[in-house]
């Protein structure tokens, strides 16, 4: 009797299963019929069908994820595809629910990395990675030795002549001209040049030579050397520049003067009195970078004098060095803080025994 009880048990049993599997067969067709049309409808439910059809393939796409926003990550300048990638990761994640929490905190510590932006570069400063000379013309005591004008020249030049002096202030020029270079080095700096000066004090002895080489070796882009002018008619004021007119670094000397000279003028109001071309410069032809010889203005003149001494003119002059320096190098200083170039200039002082008479 067992037997035959089991065996209808059995019998049910596989009954029972035969109409499960016809079932699923049934449930199965329909779901191949209406899936296509289903997704064909964007706005039909797809989702949570597409999700359970391809359950076990989300396991493998939310492993895939992390690798897929890390693949942009180098490229900096693909910032949209990264958020992109990103996007699709966190759209996978519901399906990926009943993987527990651990996975899901274990993503999302995986994709932090992926959206963090590259911190902001420093902004550089308009003149940064210039090497600028400025070479404060004469000194305390002048050297009557000679030296040769040019490199392969046998014509002799003084190796530092004593400049002139105010006829109003009675200032000499290597004291004007060291305090217009301090100035113009501590704004040069504050805009990110580097600066080489030949001279920071009155107290020395460098040839016009010797002031060249310090520049070549320095490697300087540009090199400015600072005067001031005399001549025996009072009247005679303004502003001109020196240049080689010939050898090395001409041109580009001549093409940072013409930067140079405007800038000068429309700083300071002063009269143009010109460009130069002239071979009879000792620190101009022994320079390999382009050189300019600034005359600042006439110490002759009384109301040049005056201006010269000046520091507010003073502070006019160096700003129309820095504008035509930055020109030159097509550099914009628009933006660059003017504050920074109110630093104090540690300029030596004024010994009143040199003054002219
Ligand atoms: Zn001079």
């Amino acid at each position: 009797m067992s037997t035959r009880r089991e065996r209808r048990e059995r019998a049910r049993k596989i009954k029972r299963r035969i109409c499960l599997a016809l079932g699923l067969a049934a449930v199965i067709c329909l779901a191949m019929v209406l899936i296509p049309r289903l997704s064909a409808d964007p706005q039909a439910m797809a989702t949570p069908i597409d999700q359970a059809a391809e359950t076990p393939e989300v396991t493998p796409q939310a492993q895939e994820g992390p690798s897929l926003e890390v693949t942009p990550g180098p490229g900096e300048g693909e910032g949209q595809d990264t958020e992109a990638a990103q996007g699709d990761a966190e759209e996978t994640e519901p399906a990926a629910d009943d993987q527990g929490e651990a996975e899901d905190t274990e993503k999302e510590e995986q994709t932090e990395p992926a959206p963090a932006q590259p911190e902001p570069a420093p902004v550089p400063k308009p003149l940064e990675g210039l090497i600028i000379g400025i070479d404060p013309g004469h000194q305390d005591h002048p050297n009557y030795e000679k030296e040769a004008v040019a490199p392969g020249s046998s014509e002799m030049k003084m190796k530092v002549s004593g400049g002139t002096a105010g006829v109003s202030t009675r200032i000499p020029e290597y004291v004007v001209v060291l305090d217009v270079g301090m100035q113009l080095k501590a704004r040069l700096e504050a805009l990110g040049a580097q600066v080489v000066m030949t001279r920071e004090s009155h107290d020395v002895d460098i040839s016009n030579q010797e002031r060249a080489k310090i520049c070549n070796d320095a490697g300087c882009h540009l090199v400015l050397r600072l005067h001031c002018n005399g001549a025996e008619d009072k009247s005679v004021n303004g502003i001109s520049l020196f240049i080689r007119a010939t050898g090395e670094g001409a041109e580009e000397a001549f093409e940072a003067a013409k930067a140079l000279l405007p800038a000068m003028l429309e700083e300071t109001g002063a009269r143009d009195f010109r460009i130069h071309k002239s071979d009879t410069y000792t620190g101009l032809n022994w320079s390999v970078p382009p050189s300019i010889l600034v005359e600042m203005g006439f110490m002759s003149n009384p109301e040049e004098d005056q201006k010269l001494c000046d520091p507010g003119y003073q502070a006019l002059l160096v700003e129309g060095m820095v504008k035509g320096i930055a020109q030159y190098f097509e550099r914009d200083l628009t933006g660059a803080d003017p504050s920074e170039a109110e630093e104090t200039v540690d300029v030596p002082p004024l010994d009143t025994e040199n003054y002219v008479e």
